[in-house]
């Protein structure tokens, strides 16, 4: 009788399990033809827009700081940076090489730098008493982290003076002018005194009172620095990879999201070079997509059977407090609690779990 040789499975190595690489793991788990490698330096995925929620509710990221295994039972999963790629494995920081048939790079953001689930919560217990101790607060920053934290210490700690200091001319310089004009008006009507066009320096700046560009002085008895976080692609620069970014550092893909020139090697979220605003569900609908090229391309599936991707229209939420939010689509703004109905309430976070296979 002819033996029969098993067919091996392909080797996937996800790199970076923020919200696109969470659930594209997800959506491999178990799957026939492919097994898949988790590479995060950090131990969990966290719903990356409940953080300012968090801070002036601690309890709220028991819920939104998961660990890697809850959702991914029994899966490969390595806690550790990656540091470099070579032909067809991946290295990392503590000396390990994973190799792989796909890779997909899901390195948006550089990670907060807490890597255990206990020390992140930790952090927010912090953060909170720092909030509650302070009568006066800076933060530093008027992008959607800076006027989100402001609206929720604005609504939930009325009597606390806050300060935004923002070097760019408007709030907001992500989406359009009018949501800018919009949230700074919500912003002042509860008493957050917000000064655009200045820059705080650090280096001048101590025993709570801090230095803005423009030779002032800012009192306040804690700070919060909201600037935005660096892409996660510094440690790509060494690799086949280099030339294969923006001026940005973001990663130039095909419409199967796939990097130019590679067959084997795919991008998704805030990494890639997609025209489309960075937003989380976009970038779950990337890992979506990616999940059903690679089940395809293990099946012996041809090229031209592979999905294409089409960038998004512009839609952005801004939470504004626990009940208010501002939305953006295409050109219209709307600012108020029928936006906050779509978001502030419970920020997706219920909604994120259930597509991770979780009690929402
Ligand atoms: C205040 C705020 C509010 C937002 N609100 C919304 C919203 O309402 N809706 C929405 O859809 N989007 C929202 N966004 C945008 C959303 O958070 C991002 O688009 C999303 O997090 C991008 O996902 P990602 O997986 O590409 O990257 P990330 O979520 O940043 O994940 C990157 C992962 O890569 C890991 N990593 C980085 N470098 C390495 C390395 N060298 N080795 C190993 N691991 C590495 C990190 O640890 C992290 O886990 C908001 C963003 C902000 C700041």
């Amino acid at each position: 009788m002819a033996e029969i040789t098993p067919v091996r499975k392909k080797r996937v190595v996800v790199v970076g399990g923020g919200v696109a690489g969470s659930l594209l793991c997800k959506t491999l788990l178990n799957d026939k033809h492919l097994d898949f490698t988790l590479i995060d330096s950090k131990e969990y995925f966290e719903v990356s827009w409940a953080n300012l929620r968090s801070m002036v509710e601690p309890s709220f990221a028991k819920r939104t700081v998961i660990n890697h295994h809850e959702y991914l039972p029994g899966a490969s999963i390595i806690t550790c940076d990656a540091i470099g790629i070579e032909e067809n494995h991946v290295s990392t920081l503590e000396g390990r090489l994973i190799e792989f048939d796909y890779l997909v790079i899901a390195t948006g953001h550089i990670a907060s730098g807490y890597v255990t689930k206990a020390e992140k919560l930790r952090q927010y217990e912090a953060e909170n008493e720092k909030i509650k101790s302070s009568e006066s607060i800076l933060i530093v920053g008027g992008g959607p982290s800076g006027v989100e934290l402001a609206g929720e210490i604005a609504v939930d700690f009325p009597t606390k003076k806050v300060k935004l200091v923002h070097r760019g001319s408007r709030l907001l310089e992500f989406i359009g002018e009018v949501a800018g004009k919009k949230a700074l008006d919500w912003l002042t009507a509860r008493n957050v005194e917000v000064i655009l066009g200045q820059s705080i320096d650090f280096s001048s700046s101590s025993d709570g009172v801090y230095q803005t560009s423009n030779g002032e002085e800012i009192m306040a008895d804690c700070l919060f620095k909201c600037t935005s976080i660096p892409i996660g692609s510094s440690w790509l620069q060494e690799t086949f990879l280099k030339d294969s970014m923006d001026d940005f550092g973001r990663l130039k893909v095909d419409e199967t999201l796939r990097v130019k020139d590679f067959e084997n090697v795919f991008a998704i979220g805030d990494i890639t070079d997609i025209p489309e605003l960075k937003q989380g569900y976009l970038a779950q609908r990337h890992a979506l997509l990616v999940a059903k090229n690679l089940k395809l391309l293990s099946n012996g599936c041809d090229e031209s059977a592979l999905v294409k991707y089409v960038p998004a229209s512009p839609m952005a939420i801004v939470s504004l407090g626990r009940r208010e939010a501002l939305i953006q689509i295409w050109c219209v703004t709307l600012v108020g609690r029928i936006p906050g109905m779509l978001k502030s309430k419970d920020l997706f976070v219920g909604k994120t779990r259930k597509q991770l296979g979780l009690k929402a």
